[in-house]
């Protein structure tokens, strides 16, 4: 499932695409999951934001009105149409956009600018992992109360943008067990700093590549190499060599590293 590096990588890439040219048509085949998206038509993308796992097109005009993409568990964006082409942007200059999406899990919507009552997971979302809003102490002080940490991380709640890719691997680099609750100071710094250096290098990475995500050029990210943690069971740590192990957690498969992350008893 593209997390927030795959994401960036996507805004980053397909901003060229969008920024500046006006939607004369969106075109799909489920309204039900595509809403609104009739009120774009006429509009000119102004911006590309991103907010964790959201992609936000800033359209010109009034009422302001922002176009929201997420990518769900198998959406991208493609050069070419595709069997799995749900959604296509044609653009004033004749060109398109291809967003693909196999089991269709991701959501495209036309709401009013801010407004997202209609997706309470970025209506209530933390921080951007790499923005100075994601304060160390603040942080600290959340985990110092928090719940089992890598669900916390998954609710979005906490910060932007995790999934369970990196939620594994930045656990991992912090030696911090996934199902710790109430995390020591020192802990959630770690883990602070973590998820800062694990979403950096994931995004110079062009982001992992597992299954379905691709760059909106159509080739591969290249952080799945680079995985110390996540998709590793059985294989050794590449800290202390003893080997991964994996379990479910929150209903995720979930991997870590038994001898660096301890669970530690209250
Ligand atoms: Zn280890």
């Amino acid at each position: 499932m593209p997390e927030l590096p795959e994401v960036e990588t996507t805004r980053r890439l397909l901003a060229p695409s969008f920024v500046g040219r006006t939607i004369v048509r969106v075109e799909h085949d489920a309204p039900h999951r595509y809403r609104d998206t009739h009120l774009a038509h006429g509009r000119t993308v102004e911006h590309l934001d991103r907010r964790g796992k959201y992609l936000i097109a800033r359209l010109s005009g009034e009422p302001a009105l922002e176009l929201v993409v997420h990518l769900g568990m198998t959406g991208s964006f493609r050069p070419t149409h595709t069997p799995h082409t749900r959604v296509t942007f044609h653009f004033d200059d004749g060109t398109a956009a291809y967003f693909q999406d196999a089991r269709r899990f991701g959501k495209v919507a036309v709401v009013p600018a801010g407004n997202y009552r209609s997706m309470p997971t970025l209506q209530k979302m933390g921080p951007e992992p790499l923005s100075d809003d994601f304060d160390a102490d603040a942080f600290a002080r959340a985990a110092a109360a928090a719940p089992a940490v890598k669900p916390w991380l998954l609710s979005q709640l906490p910060v932007a943008g995790v999934g369970n890719i990196y939620a594994d691997e930045a656990l991992w680099m912090a030696g911090v067990h996934p199902k710790q609750t109430r995390l020591e100071p020192d802990e959630a710094r770690r883990l602070h700093a973590a998820l800062r250096a694990v979403m950096t290098a994931a995004i110079e990475s062009g982001g992992s590549t597992l299954r379905d995500y691709a760059q909106p050029s159509g080739e591969a990210g290249g952080f799945q190499f680079h995985h110390n943690a996540y998709g590793k069971d059985g294989q050794p740590c590449p800290r202390c060599g003893t080997s991964i192990e994996k379990s479910v957690v929150g209903q995720r498969g979930t991997h870590h590293c038994p001898t660096c992350q301890v669970l530690r008893q209250d």
